[in-house]
């Protein structure tokens, strides 16, 4: 079976200081599921796009397409973490140009009340709905993450910097594509997860040299990896369920693996839509991202999409680049 057309979301973060130091004007605007660009030189040449989610962020909650972090959890992470518990291989991206958003989606500000983005909350309910099923003593659970940064097409471990190789990545004749040697570490609470992320984002290339150049081309995949075992008391059994939950961050300048993903996630809604080509033809293997979130993307699996948008004119190029990106992953 394939999986179900890809969630889209578009979310337009506010203006920041630099873009109103500019005099920027708005070229984003948004009503009901539709969001439209307009053509800053070319008034006339404005885009439209339909989307399943389209968030807007600027300062009045009244307009109806204001969506704050809870929103934008309710909508895709809620979902999406109800089909990891049924047993479906989960994934969540965000993509956009460097400051668009992405970070704020995915992890938002933790320490700010209210802030928090669609990990933390969504690991908040994760256990929170396995210290429930805990205590009815029938069914046990268990939590590992791993972190990895592709950079290059190299995959390096980020819980595990001193292993400063590139790992081999390998296919498992039954679990599909996996990295040789990746750290996975067990969790008990959301807090092991913030502070694995946290010493992970600090061995990241990009930290360590110029954010604009490289940020493109790293791949930050952070997984999660869930096991459910239910405890047959009368024949001692224990069968397992396996759910991945993987976050991802994107730049958006081109490169081997956005286009790729792009590729992947193009064809396997067409895949949906006409029900005619098989998986065999989808390109996962031309990239390392892809060939590794094989088992996230096709198959048994569901995954959302956060394209993050800046509202500003003078981005106006690379939001539309954007745009057309997520409009293909439908
Ligand atoms: P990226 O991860 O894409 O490089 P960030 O998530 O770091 O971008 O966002 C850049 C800045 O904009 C941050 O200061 C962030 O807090 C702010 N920001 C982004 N999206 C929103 C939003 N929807 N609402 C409020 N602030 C936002």
């Amino acid at each position: 079976m394939s999986g179900a057309s890809v969630k889209v979301a578009v979310r337009v973060r506010p203006f920041n200081s630099r873009e109103m130091g500019k005099d920027s004007k708005c070229i984003i605007q948004m009503s009901g599921n539709t969001t439209t660009i307009l053509n800053p030189k070319q008034p006339k040449e404005n885009k439209s796009f339909n989307f399943d989610y389209s968030y807007w962020s600027h300062t009045s909650p009244e307009d109806i397409n204001f969506a704050g972090q809870q929103q934008v959890y309710k909508d895709i992470g809620e979902e999406m973490l109800l089909h990891a518990f049924e047993g479906y291989n989960v994934c969540i991206f965000a993509y956009g140009q460097t400051g668009s958003g992405k970070s704020y989606t995915m992890m938002g500000k933790p320490d700010l009340k209210n802030q928090e983005g669609i990990i933390p909350l969504m690991c908040e309910d994760l256990f929170t709905k396995f210290n429930d099923c805990n205590n009815d003593n029938t069914k046990s659970y268990s939590v590992e993450v791993s972190y990895m940064e592709i950079y290059c097409e190299r995959v390096r471990d980020l819980l595990n910097p001193k292993n400063k190789g590139n790992l081999r990545v390998r296919e498992h004749p039954l679990m599909g594509p996996y990295v040789e040697d990746l750290s996975k570490l067990a969790v008990t609470s959301y807090n092991d997860i913030q502070d694995l992320m946290d010493s992970g984002n600090k061995a990241r290339t990009v930290a360590a040299t110029n954010m604009n150049e490289t940020s493109s081309r790293s791949h930050a995949v952070f997984n999660i990896i869930f096991t459910q075992k239910r405890l047959d008391t009368e024949t001692d059994n224990t069968s397992e369920k396996v759910g991945r939950g993987t976050r991802l961050k994107e730049g958006a300048n081109i490169n081997k693996s956005l286009t790729t993903l792009g590729k992947v996630i193009s064809a396997l809604a067409e895949v949906n839509k006409k029900k005619k080509k098989v998986e065999s033809h989808i390109p996962y293997r031309d990239s390392v991202l892809t060939w590794l979130l094989r088992e996230n993307l096709g198959g048994n699996s569901r995954t959302a999409m956060v394209a993050a948008l800046s509202p500003a004119d003078i981005n106006y190029d690379e939001t539309l680049s954007t745009l057309r990106y997520a409009d293909r992953a439908k």
